[in-house]
């Protein structure tokens, strides 16, 4: 029997998805999961695949079931899970096997284990799309030796999306730039999801809408500037109703969101690397408050609830878009603004042009808007995204949109935090004289910390504080 050309470890929910689109795209794969049962199961129901696919009960059996150079595939989960599974197959492969982490892999783990590998072959990948992606289509980030990467691209751009026939996996650089980038996708998909949320409770609490008639707004949106995947399903979420009650679905949904972490290490690294991504940190903050329900419901109870109706014409739908579009523009001109700042710290010479087109198809962020930032990156790809024309013209269009928004919710207790964030962002970057001075003097007053003067360019300097205490 002929070997296999990829091997896979971990049948879980990816794993599995990953698996079956692998053999469909007429490679040969050899599986293997730490629980027996799981991979029979997942044989039984391999249905016409199953001739492509070699099942496994042992790992020296799933290393003798690849062809050399052996690669092999880890979909467990991110931690120690991958690093007790190098460990455990290291002794069986050879110097030229090649393993990939492809789990959600904190891109600070992906840099040790390759370096850890010393010479051995290494890679780690970032797979978007969830399920289905992973089935059909993922949008994949690669990291680690090009020459690595090299190995395995021609499975890897077979599995994945495709962009009008452009394959959505592209190699982004050494160690782990893949997990980097993904990490970045994650946080914009956590500001692009929390903004969507922050719309539909304007909708939902200040304009007095029902779920049909949001899920109808939705699918309108869906049509226009805002097409994207996330928008598509807010309206399917929004529409569907509970087979159960015949209530609406989202009504019956506990308002706490969950998180497995990877929005946190963004806010987190971007704190680390001084690049300002204030969209995103106010969702990961949004998550962590909307977790807090007894202490939500003690504010309602102290202080009243806070909600109230806007008046009639006082907030129309086009402009609920509009300020949506001028949100989605700054977040993710703060997510590519921290993937270049990381570029420049970590010397990875990250491709931006190609980033945002590997996000164009399978993954949770696709939109129609990535394909314009492409376009924007492509001609400029060291400029903030707010500043290249295209975005300039739309944020000239609709900031005033996203102001309105911003202040209605203000003054009706409705919280807004990303998309007021994405406002301070905006007012921020486009003030040349700010406020720092007024810090700087603070500084100074306090800790003889020194300013820089306006007048001469002087650095350095002190203020006469003494004089004037
Ligand atoms: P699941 O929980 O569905 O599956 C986990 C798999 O890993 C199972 O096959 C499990 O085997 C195996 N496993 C768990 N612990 C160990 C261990 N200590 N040693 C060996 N095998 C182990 O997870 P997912 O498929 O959802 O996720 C896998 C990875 O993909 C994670 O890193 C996740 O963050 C990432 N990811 C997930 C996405 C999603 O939408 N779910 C999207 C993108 C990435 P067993 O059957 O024995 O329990």
């Amino acid at each position: 029997m002929s070997k296999a050309e990829i091997g896979l470890i971990g049948l879980g929910t990816m794993g599995a998805a990953l698996a079956l689109n692998i053999a469909d795209n007429g490679f040969d794969i050899a599986v293997w999961n730490r629980t027996t049962s799981t991979t029979k199961k997942f044989f039984d129901g391999a249905g016409d695949l199953a001739p492509r696919i070699t099942p496994t009960e042992t790992l020296r059996e799933l290393v003798e079931a690849i062809a050399e150079p052996r690669a092999i595939i880890l979909m467990v989960p991110a931690g120690q899970a991958v690093d007790d599974q190098i460990k455990a197959l290291r002794p069986l492969l050879g110097p030229n096997d090649l393993l990939i982490d492809a789990g959600n892999a904190n891109f600070h783990d992906t840099n040790r284990r390759a370096r850890e590998a010393d010479d051995l072959p290494f890679l780690g990948i970032g797979v978007s799309g969830g399920e289905e992606g992973a089935r059909f289509g993922p949008s994949i980030m690669g990291g680690g030796k090009r020459e690595y990467w090299d190995r395995v691209a021609h499975i890897l751009t077979a599995i994945s999306a495709k962009h009008n026939e452009t394959p959505c996996a592209t190699w982004m650089g050494e160690e782990g730039a893949g997990h980097f980038v993904k990490a970045v996708h994650n946080g914009i998909e956590y500001a692009d999801m929390q903004m969507i949320a922050e719309v539909y409770g304007i909708m939902r609490d200040g304009l007095g809408h029902d779920n049909a008639a949001m899920a109808e707004i939705f699918a309108r949106w869906d049509r226009g500037p805002l097409q994207s995947y996330l928008i598509e399903i807010s309206g399917k979420v929004a529409g569907a109703v509970d087979p159960k009650t015949g209530q609406p679905m989202l009504d019956l949904i506990v308002d706490a969101a969950g998180q497995k972490g990877t929005g946190r290490w963004t806010a987190i690294e971007a704190q680390h690397l001084a690049a300002p991504i204030p969209a995103i940190e106010a969702a990961v903050v949004a998550r962590n408050l909307s977790s807090q329900r007894d202490m939500r419901q003690l504010g309602e109870d102290v202080f009243g609830t806070a909600p109230q109706l806007i008046a009639d014409g006082v907030l129309d739908i086009e402009t609920l878009e509009k300020a949506l579009i001028a949100g989605k523009i700054l977040c993710y001109a703060q997510g590519f603004g921290m993937i270049s700042k990381a570029s420049d710290e970590f010397g990875w010479s990250l491709p931006l042009p190609d980033i945002a087109k590997v996000w164009r198809a399978g993954c949770i962020i696709r939109s129609s808007m990535l394909d314009d930032m492409a376009t924007a990156l492509e001609a400029n790809a060291t400029q903030n995204l707010m500043f290249a024309p295209f975005f300039s013209e739309l944020l000239k269009e609709n900031q005033t949109a996203l102001r309105q928004v911003v202040s209605l919710s203000a003054t009706h207790g409705l919280p807004a935090p990303a998309l007021s964030s994405a406002l301070a962002y905006f007012d921020t970057m486009r003030t040349s004289r700010g406020t720092a001075n007024m810090i700087q003097g603070q500084r100074d007053f306090f800790g003889a910390h020194g300013f820089e003067r306006t007048d001469d360019g002087s650095s350095d300097q002190h203020g006469p504080w003494a004089m004037n205490a």
